[in-house]
């Protein structure tokens, strides 16, 4: 219960976290959106190409009106038809920009009433060129400089706008890389935290695993890993066939052991004796068979070695020399006649025969070994 609530909890967090990274960078990017995929480079490049235009017109104007020649005409007439032009061509990427139209607007009214007075501009042009009276000169030169100064003012303006949204531009790609350096940052950390648990989980789950199948005290298998380690074994024995034999193992009187040493003693016996199974095992494992044997503390004093590809004859020599290694494992002080010996049942796996049957006869054994006198071997 504890385990899902917190694995449900975990799971909500890494969710909703996600869940705002994710929220948190849509509405960036639609914002930013806007602004950074725009190019303004052509148009402020546009914008500056248009603010010569009032300069020229004020020095043809100039020019016209102090002495006109056909230079000066052509240099007027040709502003007045390439003015409007300009005008259109910037009106149509301002409207096709992803700039806000309220910033631009009060510009292109401007430059709407700056395009509706140069027909008159024109016609007064016209008038000064056939009568060059101070009154057409006057009224030329109001209007000149009436256009002059709003396409001044209205392209001036233009490039303050299309600048500011250039450096916004700039700022949002700056807050963009940070906001995307920050959410990959959150990811590794997330992702490396999430494998660290992973790893740590599996971890303990496998020490667990170990300690739930070792016997404490002599490092050995337990009963619970013989069984399963058993199942395996009579599994492969009953595909590819093979002998199987199964010793299992009684200290002798260890009671008195215990009574006359102490049980501290009698600990250090069991491990010693655990120390000759796995010695032992290990030498017959040498002389290449394909399983390895099973050593297991089943409880107390009792011990099993589950012997695959093993006949009765090899168990028996096998079970021998053990109980031999047995009787000479050395009593702790202080040191008397007392020897510490074993009693074996052996038995060899029949056809068929599952690992329970199996030790249960050599269970039989053994207590036929105890009560024909101890430190013995018996069989099935
Ligand atoms: P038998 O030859 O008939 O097997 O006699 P026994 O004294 O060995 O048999 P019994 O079953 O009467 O006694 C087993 C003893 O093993 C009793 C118990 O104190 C001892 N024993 C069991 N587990 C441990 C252990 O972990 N450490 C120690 N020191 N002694 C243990
Ligand atoms: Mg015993
Ligand atoms: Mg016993």
């Amino acid at each position: 219960m504890k385990v899902d609530g917190f694995r449900i909890g975990l799971v909500t967090v890494i969710v909703v976290l996600f869940g705002l990274c994710g929220l948190a960078a849509g509405m960036y990017m639609t914002q930013a959106r806007h602004l950074v995929g725009a190019d303004y480079t052509a148009m402020v490049t546009d914008v500056v190409r248009a603010q010569e235009d009032p300069v020229k017109l004020r020095l043809g104007l100039d020019s016209l009106l102090d002495s006109p020649d056909s230079i000066h005409i052509q240099q007027v007439s040709h502003l007045m038809w390439l003015i409007p032009q300009r005008m259109e061509s910037l009106r149509h990427s301002l409207e096709n920009s992803d700039l806000p139209s309220q910033g631009y607007a009060p510009l292109l009214e401007e430059l709407d009433y700056v395009k509706q007075q140069l027909p008159t501009l024109g016609e007064r042009v016209e008038r000064v060129m056939d009568e060059r009276t101070p009154a057409n000169l006057d009224s030329l030169r109001v209007l000149g400089l009436e256009v002059e100064e709003g396409l001044a003012w209205s392209y001036s303006e233009l490039n303050e706008l299309l600048h500011q949204a250039s450096a916004e531009q700039r700022r949002m790609m700056g807050w963009l890389s940070t906001a995307v350096l920050l959410l990959l940052s959150m990811l590794v950390v997330v992702v490396g935290g999430l494998a660290l648990s992973l790893l740590q989980i599996h971890r303990q789950r496998e020490r667990l695993r170990e300690l739930s199948e070792t016997d404490a005290l002599t490092g050995l298998s337990n009963r619970r890993k013989m069984q399963e380690m058993a199942q395996h074994d009579f599994a492969r024995a009953a595909r590819q066939g093979g002998a199987l034999s199964l010793l299992v193992l009684d200290l002798d009187l260890f009671k008195e052991v215990n009574d006359r040493f102490g049980h501290p003693a009698g600990d250090k016996v069991l491990k010693a004796v655990a120390d000759v199974l796995v010695k032992r095992v290990r030498e017959s494992d040498v002389v290449a068979r394909m399983e390895s044997d099973v050593v297991a503390r089943m409880g107390g004093e009792e011990f099993a070695v589950l012997l695959p590809d093993t006949d009765r004859d090899a168990a028996t020599r096998f079970a021998e020399r053990i109980r031999g290694d047995i009787e000479r494992i050395a009593l702790p002080e202080p040191a008397d006649a007392h020897a510490i010996t074993v009693s074996i049942g052996i038995a060899t796996a029949a056809p068929g025969e599952g690992f329970d049957a199996l030790y249960t006869r050599a269970d039989r054994a053994l207590y036929r070994a105890k009560a024909r006198g101890r430190n013995r071997l018996e069989h099935a």
